[in-house]
Formats: C-alpha cells, sequence, structure tokens
C-alpha cells in the first residue's frame, strides 16, 4: 500500500521560479522548492506559455459569464481570445495526469486560479472574484479526487498541513490501485487510516465502515470508487481540535491495562493540555507514540495518524 516514491505533483510552473509570467517575472513559492521538493517530484505547467502565448505577453482576464467565462485580452478585448486553446491544452494535460497525487495552483490567475478569480462583465465592469481559471476548472473537473490547493492558502498552516496529509494519502490509494485493488487491500487500507478518518469526519468514518464490509469481489469496483469518493472528501477539511482530542482519548483507551496510574493520569492531563490550547498536537501524540512503542499494541502500530506524511516536513509542529 506504499506509494511509488517519489510522489509526483503538479505545480503552476511560475511557483517554482521559472520567469514564465505575463511580465517575465514568478512567484516563487519557498515552500514547494525548498521543502516539498525533498519529498516530491514536479510536474510543472505554465498553460499560457503551453497554448504558444510567450513571455512576455499580453495580460488576459475572465469575462462573461462566472460559471462559463471566456478567456480574452484585458485591452484588445475579443480580438485575443485564448478561451478554447485553454480548454483543450487543459483537456489534454488531465488526461496526462491520472498519476499526479496533487496540484498546487497559481492563485488569481485566470488560467490557474483555483477559486476567487476576478471576472469583468463584457462591457468591462467588476463583477467580483468570483471565477476559476479556465485550466484550473477543467482539471479538477477532470481528476475530481485530486488535492489541489493554491500558494495563498498553503501559508495557513493547517490548510498546508491539510494538503500535504491528503496527497500522501492519494497517492497511497494510487499506489494501491496500480498493485491491483482487492477486497482485503480495501479493507487494509480502510483500517490503517481509521484515526485520521475519526479526526477529520466522524460521520463519514461511520459510513465508510459498513461499505467496506459490504464489498465482496462482485461489487469491487463500484464500492471502491464510492469509497475513495468519499474518503477524500472527509480529508478536505482540516482535522479541528475536539475530533484530535477525541481520537487521542480513544487512542489512550488502547493502553489501559499497560499504564500505570501515574502514566495514565499524566497522559489524560497532556490531552486536555493540548484540548484547552496549552500545548501543541505534537506533545500528546510523542507520548503516545513512546507508549506504543514500548507496548507494542498491534492495532495501532500501522495506523497512519501517527505518522501521515514526511516527518521532516515539520507539519504538525504549531498544530
Ligand atoms: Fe503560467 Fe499559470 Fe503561472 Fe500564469 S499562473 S505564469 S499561466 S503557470
Amino acid at each position: 500500500m506504499e506509494p511509488s516514491h517519489p510522489i509526483q505533483i503538479g505545480i503552476s510552473a511560475c511557483l517554482l521560479g521559472d520567469q514564465v509570467r505575463y511580465d517575465g517575472g514568478h512567484k516563487r513559492l519557498p515552500f514547494a522548492t525548498d521543502e516539498l521538493s525533498r519529498h516530491f517530484n514536479f510536474v510543472k505547467v505554465c498553460p499560457e506559455q503551453a497554448i504558444g502565448m510567450g513571455v512576455p505577453r499580453p495580460t488576459i482576464r475572465l469575462v462573461g459569464a462566472p460559471d462559463d467565462p471566456r478567456l480574452q485580452g484585458s485591452k484588445e478585448g475579443p480580438e485575443l481570445d485564448v478561451t478554447d486553446q485553454m480548454q483543450v491544452f487543459a483537456s489534454d494535460m488531465a488526461g496526462k495526469l491520472g498519476h499526479i497525487s496533487g496540484y498546487i495552483l497559481c492563485a488569481k490567475s485566470p488560467s490557474c486560479g483555483m477559486e476567487r478569480v476576478p471576472v469583468v462583465s463584457e462591457t468591462g465592469q467588476g463583477l467580483g472574484k468570483v471565477g476559476v481559471g479556465i485550466y484550473a476548472r477543467k482539471l479538477m473537473e477532470a481528476l475530481p479526487l485530486l488535492p489541489v490547493e493554491e500558494n495563498g492558502r498553503l501559508n495557513d498552516l493547517p490548510l498546508r498541513e491539510n494538503f500535504v496529509l491528503r496527497v500522501v494519502a492519494y497517492s497511497r490509494w494510487q499506489a494501491l490501485q496500480a498493485d491491483g485493488l482487492t477486497v482485503s487491500a480495501l479493507q487494509e487500507f480502510h483500517r490503517r487510516h481509521k484515526f485520521l478518518l475519526l479526526a477529520h469526519n466522524q460521520s463519514i468514518y461511520r459510513e465508510l465502515g459498513p461499505l467496506v464490509a459490504d464489498t465482496v469481489a462482485n461489487n469491487l469496483d463500484d464500492n471502491a470508487g464510492e469509497y475513495i469518493r468519499r474518503f477524500m472528501d472527509a480529508l478536505k477539511k482540516p482535522a479541528n481540535t475536539k475530533n484530535h482530542r477525541n481520537v487521542l482519548m480513544h487512542i489512550q483507551g488502547f493502553f489501559k491495562e499497560h499504564l500505570e496510574k501515574d502514566d495514565r493520569a499524566q497522559l489524560t492531563k497532556v490531552i486536555e493540555d493540548y484540548s484547552d490550547e496549552l500545548l501543541p498536537l505534537l506533545v500528546p501524540l510523542e507520548m503516545l507514540a513512546m507508549f506504543l512503542k514500548k507496548y507494542q499494541v498491534d492495532y495501532l502500530l500501522d495506523q497512519y495518524y501517527f505518522e501521515p506524511y514526511p516527518r521532516d516536513l515539520k507539519l504538525r509542529v504549531g498544530l
């Protein structure tokens, strides 16, 4: 079930420091170039350059109906309309990117923006930040399970952590598919993600249990499709403190027979201090990991909750 390494991520080329913006500049994202690059391989794409617009190039913008806008020159208007070229390119790329496990898009771009891209009416009147970049929209429609984030949002620690967590979890699913999915592999995948799912969305976790239990060879493809759709949905929202607390307490229950009274009391206090935001998540997690190592509780040993992504990305340090 482990992903084939290294994990591949799509990214807007300007975020890697490529000088491909309309003015020959870039938007280098240090988190990608300095941190993620140690663990992930990037597939970089500049859609505007790829459709032959060149660098430097005229600026373009979204024009018309916010849910189906045209991509036109800011100065030239309809005389420069690259909507069709961009849509064809995006569909073509999406067809080639089935192997990637996540995508980082450049915010606000009429091509790459994931959300809140400015749109203007045909008469040039501002309609607000209500659009999605033409390339980004096609990509997200064609690959609905793919974890996608924007550079600006990745400055937010919980969103950053959650994006990487989703990318790595999705890559494990892709590895499962590549190995040839079986009923027992699906059961094992679900079991090892139990606490991660619980921390993100308890109700989806509860729905997924019966779905997995009802899966047999005959309905495997259908159930697996439904499973991963809901699984990725569950992970979409970062886990909150309350859910983490519940998970930590739940895990603590596995050590009931092992822990001395003092250790148990100390662990409870650390979990409560985390819950009251006096300690970061790492403290109860490290304590549990120490007990886990000492008492070797089988059911917990391979839970991804303890190590959802490479530790040296330090994504849990500030949570
Ligand atoms: Fe190219 Fe997208 Fe970056 Fe614009 S935002 S320069 S289209 S990669």
